[in-house]
């Protein structure tokens, strides 16, 4: 039978499949003279970098600390030590800034590009492709990893039933995860991968938002508040706290350390545990203080609704959702509150109950959680330990981490070391 198959002539020096940030941080490094191809699905590389921070791309975190930086990706920490000493924040930051793309400092240490678009982070790397010849396969899709149990010799990509095969010296792998799928993170490295003989953990959603049934989230959805303090509750036990912004949306609750919070939240619910978040959005007065305050507010103004009142102090939409969590009218006037009913307010406001029933799922995912074993992996130069010329990098590996930009320094990183090497 005559073959379906064709081999491209050219044997590349460096083959990358996928041209996400990661993808397009390898093809940025390697040395000029090399021969190098991205193959990739999309019709435009970086479809999700374009997406990035809400389009304006947090592209590292400002925490110049190497210790202190690693201590954000958990687990992963001891493996990454030597992958971060040969490119940090410091180096991402060099690397863009010496481009001409001016960066800035916001809360929380999350690093953007001065003009606000992750158009200018793409801009950066995809010069720097032209500039180094770098050749762009799109609207390519590799369907399969032809390999043996040491070595790749080529990649199939079907065009119109017809399989082609691209060959190269080395092969970096930059599929990414799973989150976001329409971006073209379809998960499809997984099964190479296993197939070529690695662990890889089953990806699973991470950096997601999460779902809640409370009927009052809904009429205040689009209400962001900042600087806030977020507890989580798992079977009624405070497991976290920490500040930060919450976002309410018409399916629940979002924002940096919302999603954060997500896969212990996941975890809980797997297991059928209660989980709530409660906000306390009077966190700068302790208990003590808010009762003074309170109190004089009453006093001050014995005539006004206490609906009216409590505007003066905490956010207008927020104050009838606290009333009839307290189960108290918005009609009682300042002098007619109880004591009781001031103590039970209290609590309501120092603790706004949100109910959580789910999260979302990949499509909403920031990023997703698994990937390959790390300890199969060469952190000097992200080489696989099972074989001899593939390296992986980016959202295929195995790294758990927040919300911050320390994703994509985990693809500048790890993007970086492959390219070079
Ligand atoms: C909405 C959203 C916002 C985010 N914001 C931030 C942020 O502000 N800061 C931050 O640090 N991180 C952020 N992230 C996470 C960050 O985007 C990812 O960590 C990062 O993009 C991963 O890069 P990657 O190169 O590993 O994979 P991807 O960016 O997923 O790129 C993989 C590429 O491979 C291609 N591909 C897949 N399969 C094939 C195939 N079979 N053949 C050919 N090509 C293929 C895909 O089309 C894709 O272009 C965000 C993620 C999302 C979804």
């Amino acid at each position: 039978m005559k073959s379906n198959n064709s081999v491209i002539d050219t044997v590349y020096d460096t083959i990358i499949i996928g041209g996400g940030a990661s993808g397009m941080m390898a093809a940025s490094s390697i040395s000029k003279n090399k021969k190098v191809l991205i193959i990739e699905k999309n019709n435009i590389l970086g479809k999700k970098l374009l997406i990035t921070g809400g389009g304006r791309c947090n592209l590292t975190n400002h925490e110049l600390d190497l210790r202190k930086l690693l201590k954000n990706y958990k687990q992963a920490e001891q493996f990454l030590y030597s992958a971060f000493t040969q490119y940090s924040v410091k180096d991402t930051l060099d690397f863009f800034n010496k481009r001409n793309m001016p960066t800035k400092v916001e809360e929380y240490g999350r690093v953007f590009p001065v003009s606000d678009s992750a158009r200018s982070v793409y801009n950066v790397l995809f010069k720097e492709l032209n500039n180094r010849g770098v050749e762009v396969l799109s609207n390519a899709k590799v369907t399969n990893i032809i390999h043996d149990s040491k070595n790749i010799d080529g990649v199939e990509i079907e065009i119109n039933k017809k399989k082609i095969i691209y060959k190269a010296k080395r092969y970096i792998l930059a599929t990414g995860g799973t989150s976001h799928p329409e971006t073209g993170s379809t998960g499809d490295a997984f099964s190479w991968l296993k197939d070529m003989g690695h662990c890889v953990f089953e990806p699973k959603a991470s950096l997601v938002p999460l779902r809640s049934n409370e009927a009052w989230i809904k009429k205040i959805q689009g209400l962001a508040l900042q600087d806030i303090k977020i507890n989580l509750f798992v079977d009624d036990k405070k497991v976290i706290s920490k500040k930060g912004k919450i976002l309410f949306t018409h399916f629940g609750v979002s924002g940096p350390t919302i999603l954060n919070m997500s896969k212990e939240i996941g975890e809980s619910l797997d297991k059928k545990q209660k989980v709530y978040v409660g906000i306390d959005i009077m966190s700068g007065l302790d208990h003590g203080t808010l009762n003074k305050t309170l109190t004089d507010l009453f006093q001050n103004n014995p005539k006004k609704k206490i609906v009216n009142i409590l505007s003066e102090l905490i956010n207008k939409n927020l104050t009838s959702i606290i009333l009839q969590n307290s189960k108290i009218s918005e009609d009682i006037v300042g002098n007619a509150v109880t004591k009781e009913m001031r103590i039970i307010l209290i609590e309501n406001i120092k603790n706004v109950k949100i109910n959580i029933h789910g999260l979302l799922d990949e499509n909403d995912a920031i990023v997703s959680d698994g990937g390959v074993d790390l300890k199969e992996i060469d952190f000097k130069n992200m080489k696989s330990k099972i074989i001899n010329n593939l390296y992986i990098i980016g959202d295929l590996l195995n790294i758990d981490r927040p919300s911050g930009g320390y994703s994509l320094q985990i693809c500048w990183t790890t993007g970086y070391l492959a390219g070079r090497e």
